[in-house]
């Protein structure tokens, strides 16, 4: 490390020059002019440019020059940087480059901050330019309590197969809607982060908690050119800004592992979303933990001696949670016994739930099972978690998520997806119900975090000695899928019916389909001995063709992949106007806390960004 005066770090006055008007064009062209720069791996600012944030939000800022360069330069609307955060920056030489960082600092004004960083380089003066937009809004109606739903890989298509499973339609008709689908807020969301046009969970999960863009496998970061996944600079997530400036307890409910992407984004800040150790134990090591985390994932919290442990040290975190004053739950009727008085760790299996219709409708099925008998569903979950959450006087935000809605697309069982998105509709119908009971003061927003490339063509009638693609029917020819639910349980009584829908994928290796469930679920594609993906010969025996896929076969990817579609986001209650037309993802995070009204400058930040010396190797 070296120290600042020695690389010549003065407050800049150039940056003044820097104050042109912010009308949308020339943000644009802006943005153009910084993309030109970033390709030359000249300087880079972080957070990047067109980042907002809410007045009083944590962040840490980070300038990464070229190696060799001399005479930085960093400045935010003509002051040097140093003397608007009132912090001295950290200078690390990596060898590869030489970052200028200084953690853990805030806007307290709303408006436009512009940063210019310059340095003189091997190739004369370097400049790199960035504008940032910080706001603070109140709804007029304001929400004490948030609920996230978040139905992982939900696209349109996917919400639609649970409409037409679970209400049927009749006289062309739907009989209904679903509940998610009668709030009265409908926006479609953009899911890009800032790296490429396609996202994944820990991504665009990072967008909807921090109100910022990160990159694949990213989550409450901004990725800078260390290789070490915790040291990347950090934004602060809605439910840390809401424990600190409100004190509100929150929580996590998921039907995957509680260390996965989409419940990990609540509080995590990593570049490697695989950290998931580290994700688990630092629930934990915060000031204001979650006081609900149930799901899947107790791999990722049993000492490493016990079987089926993915640790690699001796904790356990299990007994941690316990001397911390949490109840613990490790099946449905464990859960069942606790009492909402104290805070709550439930894990369930050892990685992801098993899904509904696994665990529910072919309970017989113990080999897919392995022994997990005794899961809750998401609606158990989050009643349970609600029943904790809500004995904080200053209200809640918990994150439910349907996790496996995405993970049976990627392995192309539609069937299995659409039995989970019905039971993640059926706990969002028990919110809207619970919200009512109480005040109408709960903010319910329902959204994916991305889509898949799912398309319903028609249906599929295996008739006169016709089979797989012969036996697609499209248009006239397509009539009605014959699924019945004569138990009024809200599932079809029958997953494989006489008529089912055909159910194209768009995104898909190689694999064999012949449109019908599979009571033993298989994975679509495998490889061979050169590591070449192949179509999995075990998939779809009966009446199978191979349908040719459309990924590169070298690439090892063996799973449907998450397309680049807008997603659907549905709201209501106080605070849900602001979410209509088409919105950047990274606008849930305003919402939420626009309709709360956070002032974001009261309360303590948590651990992690407490640091002031963050910059390790
Ligand atoms: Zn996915």
């Amino acid at each position: 490390m070296l120290g600042a005066l020695s690389m010549g770090i003065t407050s800049t006055h150039d940056a003044v020059a820097f104050a042109a008007a912010s009308s949308i064009s020339q943000v644009a062209e802006f943005h153009n002019r910084m993309q030109e720069t970033a390709d030359n791996g000249a300087i880079t600012i972080l957070p990047i440019n067109r980042a907002k944030f809410w007045a009083g939000q944590r962040f840490d800022f980070e300038v990464e020059f070229p190696k060799n360069s001399t005479n930085f330069n960093v400045g935010i609307n003509g002051e040097g940087a140093e003397k608007v955060f009132g912090k001295k920056a950290i200078i690390t030489d990596y060898g590869t480059h030489i970052s200028y960082r200084i953690n853990n600092v805030t806007f307290d004004k709303i408006g436009e901050k512009r940063v210019t960083a310059s340095a003189s380089g091997l190739s004369g003066r370097l400049q790199a330019k960035a504008a940032y937009t910080v706001v603070q809004e109140k709804a007029r109606r304001r929400a004490k309590n948030v609920i996230l739903f978040i139905g992982d890989g939900m696209s349109m298509q996917a919400k639609e197969l649970g409409r037409i499973l679970s209400k049927g339609l009749s006289n062309g008709k739907f009989n209904d809607v679903l509940s998610m689908e009668k709030m009265p807020s409908l926006a479609l969301v953009t899911t890009s982060g800032y790296d490429s046009i396609v996202t994944d969970s820990a991504n665009s999960m990072s967008a909807y908690m921090t109100g910022n863009k990160s990159v694949v496998n990213a989550m409450g970061v901004y990725e800078n050119r260390t290789k070490d996944p915790l040291d990347d600079p950090k934004v602060e997530t809605a439910a840390e800004i809401l424990s600190r400036s409100k004190k509100m307890s929150y929580g996590m409910v998921t039907t995957a592992a509680v260390t996965d992407a989409t419940p990990a984004a609540v509080t995590a800040h990593t570049r490697r979303r695989g950290e998931q150790n580290y994700i688990a134990a630092d629930f934990l090591s915060r000031r204001n933990p979650p006081k609900v985390v149930m799901g899947g994932g107790a791999q990722f919290f049993l000492p490493l001696q016990t079987p089926g442990s993915k640790r690699k040290d001796d904790r356990n975190l299990i007994q941690e949670f316990k001397d911390k004053g949490y109840q613990f739950a490790g099946t449905k009727t464990e859960l069942n016994a606790l009492n909402g008085d104290q805070p709550i760790l439930g894990l369930f299996t050892m990685n992801h739930m098993n899904v509904y219709m696994d665990r529910e409708f072919l309970p017989k099925n113990s080999k897919v099972l392995k022994g997990f008998t005794d899961q809750p569903g998401l609606l158990d979950m989050t009643k349970k978690a609600v029943s904790v959450l809500e004995k904080n006087p200053n209200g809640f935000f918990l994150m439910s998520e349907g996790g496996s809605i995405d993970k049976q697309l990627h392995t192309m069982d539609w069937q299995r997806s659409t039995y989970d998105t019905i039971e993640f509709d059926q706990t969002i119908e028990w919110a809207q119900d619970y919200a009512k009971k109480h005040n109408d003061d709960t903010l319910i927003i329902v959204v994916a975090d991305h889509a898949h490339g799912i398309s319903i063509s028609g249906t599929y009638k295996e008739e006169n000695g016709k089979t797989g693609r012969e036996a697609v029917r499209v248009y006239g020819d397509a009539k009605w899928p014959t699924f019945v639910d004569e138990n009024h349980d809200g599932y079809p009584d029958n997953p494989d019916p006489d008529v089912t829908l055909a159910v194209q994928y768009a995104n898909a290796p190689d694999h064999y389909e012949n449109y019908r469930f599979q009571p033993e679920p298989t994975v679509p594609a495998t490889t061979d001995a050169k590591g070449n993906v192949i179509a999995n010969p075990k998939r779809a025996p009966k009446g199978a063709r191979l349908v040719q896929g459309d990924l590169p076969t070298t690439t090892g990817e063996t799973s449907e992949c998450h397309s680049a579609d807008d997603v659907v986001l549905m709201a209501q209650g106080p605070g849900s106007e602001y979410f209509h037309g088409v919105m950047d993802n990274t606008e849930v995070f305003f919402g939420i806390l626009r309709a709360l009204g956070v002032d974001a400058h009261k309360g303590t930040p948590e651990v992690s960004f407490t640091s002031e010396s963050g910059d390790s190797k």
